[in-house]
């Protein structure tokens, strides 16, 4: 078996992306995907999808799925293009054959930028087994969106795998998810509260690279009127 391909996420409005682009292209099985919604650029024709088509043939690849349809009004946050799963999916797959990825978008700051929601959600896609609870990624989708999941804007905090269990015995958890925390049992309780759920009978959580696994009886959190209202 191959090793893994590295995961790029680069923005072309930094100055050193052009030079760092050519030298992960340099590898010939290095694929460019652009995750913008619109492939053109205003001010820099280089970075448009003929152009990049044409140095590249068919190591480019503009994904549209994996756009940022809010890029325009980033107060709403970001949400992902529909289909957006698959195409998560098949990144992973590329980095399995081991082939290096970049994606590419044209902001400068990452932290700001959806490419590091959508580089998060293929290292999740990675770590888990094709056939481990299946669907998990559909959680993002839409309305379900829950407000943590842009780790750069917590510092401090990690994914957890988190199942609860609203009746215990209960051979299947009811809600499970990804969700950040600053530990396991506060990744709980952030669950608990994307759930509105004041208690529930048995909770789990594990990091994602299997290194912690912590569960707990009867956990309960407060849920105060500021988060019903949603004030951020
Ligand atoms: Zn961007």
């Amino acid at each position: 078996m191959s090793e893994q391909g590295t995961l790029y996420t680069l923005g072309y409005a930094h100055p050193e992306t052009a030079r760092q682009v050519q030298e992960v292209m340099s590898d010939e099985r290095a694929l460019l995907v652009d995750i913008r919604l619109s492939p053109y650029s205003k001010w820099a024709a280089t970075w448009n999808k003929a152009a990049l088509c044409s140095v590249y043939g068919s190591r480019y690849v503009w994904d549209r799925r994996l756009g940022n349809v809010n890029y325009a009004h980033r107060e709403q946050g970001i949400q992902l293009a529909p289909g957006h799963e698959d195409a998560v999916r098949e990144v992973a797959s590329w980095l399995r054959e081991g082939r290096p990825v970049v994606l590419l978008c044209a902001c400068r700051d990452a932290r700001t930028c959806h490419r590091s929601l959508v580089a998060k959600l293929v290292q999740i896609a990675l770590l888990e087994r094709e056939d481990h609870y299946p669907g998990l990624l559909a959680r993002y989708r839409g309305d379900e969106v829950p407000p943590v999941i842009l780790p750069e804007a917590w510092p401090g905090m990690q994914w957890f795998s988190v199942a609860l269990w609203t009746r215990w015995p209960d051979l299947l958890a009811e809600h499970h998810g990804y969700i950040l925390g600053k530990s396991a049992f506060n990744a709980i309780e952030n669950m608990m509260r994307y759930y509105r759920l004041s208690s529930v009978a048995r909770a789990a959580a594990h990091t994602l690279d299997g290194s912690l696994f912590y569960r707990c009886a009867r956990p309960w959190v407060m849920l105060d009127r500021s988060e019903e209202d949603g004030e951020a």
